[in-house]
């Protein structure tokens, strides 16, 4: 089981976060917003079997570049695609996938679902390349209190934060795994078996009594003594919302005790004023929002165009560390600190 991140797109330019996950038995591909341009930088195989796409909110700079990903993925056959966002994804994308023409898609292959992730609830729609997209399909609503998928191997939860609109926050989490504690099977002296695949299956009852070597154990102690419980990795991305007590409270539930926080930091803390008036974070909140969730690292990213890269970013990532010293900027971006 693994997580990899890659966040998309230069500094100071649309951003985005592309993520596989590998189950163990699965692997799928996730995409956080869709800025001009960013696919560029993804293999053409993995771009066509991205599963889900989160939106954090649809801004231009985040959604720009859908055309790009529906181009490639607008008749794909076998799995349908999954995009998630605030309120209003559903009608925003629809409209983008109206905005061609579509004669020759007869019995074409493609389904699209979307869900608007609203406060209290989630409501999602579908539609069907073969109908042109012209139907908007009610799929259902469901209440919506954080968690909003699960799939085999991870899940993911959502948190509503504040951008004067909506925007959606995500974090994706495997789920733990279960292993035997080989050495202390070995000291215990019980035989190697079929008995041990009874201990990671749930379905099977705590109660059950395991007979070994002319003794009678209950799973349940067997269970305690010899599993271990390795917890999953969380991974979270959190884009374009103001440092507000609502804020603050949801994502601080959201990314609490995470592994690796995406979060943007548009501006320096010298330039609160401007955070404050365009919704947005600066260095010393967003730092400050990693501390106190416990988290283990942070990624700095969704950068001011005003600041350049040689000039400002090593002083950014300087004040950030004051507050959070395991910050950093991407990989990808080279800065030298
Ligand atoms: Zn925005």
């Amino acid at each position: 089981m693994s997580i990899q991140f890659q966040i998309l797109g230069r500094p100071g330019r649309d951003n985005a976060m592309f993520v596989w996950v590998n189950s163990g038995t699965s692997f799928y591909r996730l995409l956080f917003d869709c800025g001009e341009g960013l696919l560029r930088e993804v293999k053409q195989a993995d771009i066509k079997a991205i599963d889900h796409l989160f939106f954090s909110h649809t801004h231009i700079d985040h959604i720009a570049g859908f055309d790009y990903f529906f181009r490639r993925n607008y008749d794909r056959e076998g799995r349908p695609v999954y995009v998630w966002g605030p309120k209003k994804t559903a009608e925003i994308i629809h409209h983008r996938l109206l905005g061609f023409i579509w004669n020759l898609v007869d019995g074409a292959p493609g389904k699209w679902y979307v869900t608007d992730i609203d406060e209290t609830s989630m409501t999602s729609f579908s539609f069907r390349t073969s109908e042109g997209f012209e139907k908007k399909h009610f799929e259902g609503k469901t209440d919506f209190d954080g968690p909003v998928l699960e799939a085999p191997g991870f899940k993911v939860k959502a948190a509503i934060l504040n951008h004067i609109i909506p925007t959606v926050a995500y974090l994706v989490s495997e789920n733990d795994s279960l292993n035997i504690n080989k050495s202390v099977l070995l000291d215990s002296g019980l035989p190697q078996g079929a008995w041990l695949e009874k201990l990671k299956d749930f379905s099977v009852s705590e109660d059950e009594i395991i007979s070994l070597e002319g003794t009678d154990y209950r799973l349940k102690d067997l269970r305690k003594e010899l599993l271990i419980r390795t917890p999953g990795e969380k991974i979270a991305y959190l884009t374009d919302f103001i440092f507000d007590e609502t804020s603050k409270e949801r994502a601080l539930r959201l990314i609490e005790n995470c592994d690796t926080v995406i979060c943007e930091s548009q501006y320096s803390h010298l330039d609160e004023d401007l955070a404050k008036r365009n919704f947005h974070m600066t260095t010393y909140q967003t730092a400050s929002l990693a501390k106190e969730a416990n988290a283990r690292r942070l990624i700095l990213f969704h950068i001011s165009e005003r600041y350049g890269k040689e000039e400002d970013y090593p002083g950014l990532l300087k004040e950030a560390r004051k507050i959070f010293p395991e910050t950093y900027f991407p990989e990808e971006w080279e800065i030298t600190e």
